[in-house]
């Protein structure tokens, strides 16, 4: 499957291509003073969530319909382009009904493919670019079988989101990056648009810069940011939404590094990583086969497996070589761990093997 990058008619899409607005549309006052603010710097797509998907019931689930007619304004006033979040399929048909440029399919909502089928088949055929969001749960897979579900209604037209993933153990993100996974995306898909939604990453103003520039960094092509005109009064995401203002003083400080070709210099360093990958991988290798032949030897003397004081003793000596090697603790301790698993894997498979020959002779 190819992709291919996000096309909106009139917006330049030189890195970093924006979109700013609030979280929720809560006033047409408040859509029209920000707007009008963020404008005024050159952004030209406004956000704005109508529908919100909020986690527990009795909050504030977003002004419905209603703001469907300030977004309508906000064009008329600035110019902009605006967007708007769709869970199904109405949102989809009342949207486009009253002129929203810009779709974006939520995190909630890309982790449900009824949903993401349903809206597929709304869009489908009215040309309206679509972004999606990435699923809550990090998986790839769900991620871009919401684009698959698209393009085959009719979508070509769309771009990526990261937002981050959840987790249950609340760390220094709101949702963590696991940036893998968008490499791994662009990767796959090197034509697609990728943007990157610092706010729902970060969940904290002060985030929202190095994230930024962490994904300029990684060769993103925008950002989404959360815009509010007052985010102390703000509705939805609070923490998180920033004034038009530090979008401005942030959009400035953030460095755009150059995409282009490698220099000779970078291509030699990258020869000399690709040839330790490529010794790694071989060591990798023979290590297995050594396990496997562990496997036999234990099966054929009755022995047991996982052998714990061996495990432990293995371990605590790598980790003390690895700090004399500069190398992180944890991350020692990560590939130790899954390197050993899959030797354990490796040798419960020949013992499989051998005890089933065994029995059927
Ligand atoms: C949002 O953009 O306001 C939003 C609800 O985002 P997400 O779907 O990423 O949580
Ligand atoms: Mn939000």
């Amino acid at each position: 499957m190819e992709i291919k990058p996000l096309y909106i008619e009139g917006i330049d899409t030189t890195r970093p291509l924006v979109i700013a607005g609030p979280c929720s549309a809560e006033s047409e006052e408040q859509m029209v003073n920000t707007a009008k603010l963020i404008s005024s710097q050159g952004i030209k797509i406004f956000r704005a969530g109508i529908w919100k998907p909020r986690t527990k019931p009795g909050g504030f689930e977003g002004v419905g319909s209603a703001g469907l007619e300030w977004l309508s304004t906000v064009k008329r006033k600035t110019g902009m382009l605006v967007a708007t979040e769709v869970a199904n399929a109405r949102h989809v048909e009342e949207a486009i009904r009253s002129g929203v440029d810009i779709l974006w399919i939520g995190a909630r909502t890309t982790a449900n493919p009824f949903a993401v089928q349903e809206i597929a088949e709304a869009v489908g055929g009215t040309g309206l670019p679509v972004l999606v969001k990435n699923p809550v749960n990090p998986d790839i897979e769900l991620w871009i079988g919401a684009a698959e579900r698209l393009i085959s209604c009719g979508t070509e037209n769309l771009a990526f989101v990261h937002r981050g993933f959840g987790a249950y153990e609340k760390g220094l993100f709101r949702n963590q990056p696991q940036w893998h996974i968008p490499i791994e995306l662009k990767r796959r898909l090197p034509s697609m648009t990728l943007l990157c939604d610092p706010s729902h990453i970060g969940g904290r103003q002060n985030l929202i810069y190095p994230i930024s520039q962490q994904a300029m960094d990684l060769g993103f092509d925008g950002l989404m940011v959360e815009t509010h005109i007052n985010p102390s009064e703000a509705l939805s995401d609070k923490e998180q939404q920033i004034t038009p203002q530090l979008l401005e003083r942030i959009l400035k400080l953030i460095v755009i590094r150059d995409k282009s070709e490698p220099s000779e210099y970078l291509a030699d360093l990258r020869r000399e990583i690709d040839e330790l990958d490529d010794r790694l991988l071989n060591l990798l290798s023979k290590r297995m086969s050594i396990a496997r032949e562990i496997g036999k030897y234990k099966m054929e003397n009755n022995m047991q497996v996982l052998q714990p004081i061996r495990y432990d003793r293995m371990v605590t000596s790598r980790i003390a070589q690895a700090l004399g090697l500069e190398l992180d603790e944890e991350f020692v301790k990560q590939i130790l761990e899954s390197i050993h698993e899959e030797s354990v894997r490796q040798q419960f498979e020949i013992i499989n093997k051998m005890g089933l020959s065994n029995k059927l002779n």
